[in-house]
C-alpha cells in the first residue's frame, strides 16, 4: 500500500453490521439485483463484473478488489480487481489496498482507512479504503476492498450499504469455494480410480507373459517326462516370445514415464529416409511371415534428422497394431516430400476405427473398447508414438473409416527445421 496512514480520528474505524431499514429504495433495488446475480452465478468473474456495475450505480468507488484467503506466507491473493473510476488510465500505478485487506483479515471486522486530504496532492495518492471481511460459516474466507482516490469519506449509510454488498459477495465466494472443493474431490477420486485401473491393467499385462514363461519352464523342468526335439523347441520359442513381450511392456512403461517427465533421450542424426524405411521393411518381413506390405519409397530420397532407433520404434508399433487390430489386412507404406517436411503414410485395409474414438486414440492408456477384447495391449503405444514424433518436431495423425481401413500419417521436418534439443539431448 503506497498511501500514508492519516492522523485524523477516522482511522481503523469499525461499525456495526448493516441494516436494511436505512437503505434508500434505489439501494434496496441494487442489493436485491446483486442477490439475484449471486443466486444464478456460474463463474465468479462474470458475476463480479455484474455486481461491480450494480454497486457503482448506488455507491461511488474508483476500484474494487476481492482477496481470497490462501495457505502460505502471503495469506491474501487477489481473486478479482476492477478500476471503474479514477486511475483507469494507469492501473499499474494504483494502490490495491493490501494492507487494509490484511487489517480486516486480522481483526475479522470491517476496517476503514482514510488519508488526510491535502488539496494540492495527486488524488491517486490519497486513499480512502473500505475493507470488508467476507465471512462464511463463522470463518473469514476473503476480503472485499473498495477504494476511492481523493475521497470523499464514506458516510455511515454508504458503509451500511457496502456491508450488504460484502455479505452477498461472501455468498458468491463461498459457493465458488464449494464448487472448487467438489471439483478437487472429484479430480482426486478420478485420479485414484485411474491409478487403480492402471495397476490392475499393468499387473494383468505383466502377469500374462509371466504366466506362460513360468508354466512352460516348470513343464520343461519336470523330471518324469522326456521331451522330443520338436516340443522342446516349440516350448522354448514360446518362452522366448513371452520374454520379449515382457521386456517390450516394461520398455513401454519406462518410455511413457520418461516422456511424461521429459527425460527421454533422443539422439538426432542426419539419416536417409529410404534407408530408415528400408530397415523397417526388412525387419517387418522377418518378424511377420506372410504379411502383405507394399512400399512406395521412390520419393524417399530425403534426409531427415532423426533418432533412427526411436523412429523405427514408432513404425514397429504402428505395424504391430495393424497386425493385431487389422489381422489379415494388407499394408502399404509410402513416403513423399511436402514443403519442408517428409510425409510417411502407413495404410491398412482393415476394419478401421469409428470416428468417436479418433480424438482419443493418442491419449495415454486409451484403447478402443470394442476392439480390445482378447487383444493384448496397454493403450500406451500410440501415446508413445505421438510423443516421439513431437520430440522430433513432427506430427502424427490418423484417418480412418469403419470398414475402410486406417491410415497413420507422419510428418518429419527436413533439413534445418530442427527441434531445439538441450545439450544432454533431452527434449
Ligand atoms: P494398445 O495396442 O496397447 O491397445 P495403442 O495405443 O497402440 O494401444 O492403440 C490404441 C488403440 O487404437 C488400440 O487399442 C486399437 O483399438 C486402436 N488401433 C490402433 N491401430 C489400429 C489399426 N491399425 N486398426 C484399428 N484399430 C487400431
Amino acid at each position: 500500500m503506497t498511501g500514508q496512514r492519516g492522523n485524523t480520528g477516522s482511522l481503523g474505524d469499525r461499525t456495526s453490521p448493516g441494516n436494511t431499514a436505512s437503505l434508500r429504495p434505489d439501494e434496496l433495488e441494487a442489493v436485491y439485483a446483486i442477490s439475484k446475480v449471486v443466486s444464478v452465478a456460474e463463474d465468479i468473474d462474470t458475476a463480479m463484473d455484474e455486481i461491480t456495475a450494480l454497486t457503482r450505480a448506488v455507491f461511488i468507488f474508483d476500484s474494487a478488489v476481492l482477496y481470497r484467503l490462501q495457505d502460505g506466507p502471503e495469506p491474501l491473493e487477489p481473486a478479482f480487481a476492477r478500476v471503474v473510476g479514477r486511475g483507469r488510465s494507469a492501473p499499474a500505478d494504483l494502490a490495491w489496498g493490501e494492507r487494509a485487506a490484511r487489517e480486516a483479515l486480522e481483526s475479522g471486522q470491517m476496517y476503514r482507512y482514510e488519508t488526510d486530504p491535502k488539496p494540492d496532492a495527486d488524488r491517486l495518492d490519497q486513499h480512502f479504503y473500505l475493507s470488508l471481511p467476507m465471512i462464511a460459516a463463522g470463518r473469514t474466507i476473503g476480503v472485499l476492498v473498495f477504494i476511492r482516490f481523493g475521497g470523499p469519506s464514506y458516510t455511515e449509510e454508504q458503509v451500511n450499504l457496502a456491508q450488504f454488498i460484502a455479505t452477498h459477495v461472501s455468498q458468491l465466494f463461498e459457493r465458488q469455494l464449494l464448487v472448487e472443493r467438489v471439483a478437487n474431490l472429484e479430480a482426486e477420486r478420478r485420479l485414484a480410480r485411474l491409478q487403480d485401473e492402471f495397476i490392475a491393467m499393468v499387473s494383468h499385462e505383466l502377469l500374462t507373459p509371466l504366466g506362460f514363461i513360468k508354466g512352460y519352464t516348470t513343464t520343461l523342468l519336470r523330471k518324469d517326462t522326456a521331451w522330443d526335439e520338436k516340443t522342446l523347441s516349440e516350448f522354448l520359442n514360446i518362452i522366448d516370445e513371452e520374454t520379449d513381450r515382457l521386456s517390450e511392456l516394461i520398455e513401454n512403461l519406462l518410455d511413457s514415464s520418461r516422456l511424461q517427465s521429459g527425460t527421454l533421450r533422443i539422439d538426432l542424426k542426419p539419416v536417409r529416409l529410404s534407408d530408415l524405411l528400408g530397415d523397417i521393411l526388412s525387419r517387418t518381413q522377418t518378424r511377420y511371415n506372410g504379411l502383405i506390405l507394399t512400399a512406395d519409397l521412390h520419393a524417399a530420397d530425403l534426409t531427415v534428422h532423426v533418432d533412427a532407433k526411436r523412429i523405427g520404434q514408432v513404425f514397429d508399433n504402428l505395424i504391430a497394431n495393424a497386425v493385431k487390430y487389422a489381422a489379415g489386412a494388407s499394408l502399404s507404406l509410402s513416403a513423399r516430400r511436402a514443403g519442408e517436411a517428409a510425409v510417411v503414410c502407413l495404410r491398412d485395409d482393415g476394419p478401421g476405427i469409428a470416428p468417436e474414438h479418433l480424438p482419443n486414440l493418442f491419449k495415454r492408456f486409451y484403447r478402443v473398447p470394442e476392439r480390445s477384447a482378447g487383444v493384448r495391449g496397454t493403450g500406451l503405444g500410440l501415446f508413445i508414438c505421438e510423443r516421439i514424433i513431437e520430440t522430433h518436431g513432427g506430427e502424427i495423425s490418423v484417418q480412418s473409416q469403419p470398414g475402410e481401413g486406417t491410415e497413420f500419417i507422419i510428418r518429419l521436418p527436413l533439413g534445418d527445421a530442427l527441434p531445439e534439443v538441450s545439450e544432454e539431448g533431452h527434449v
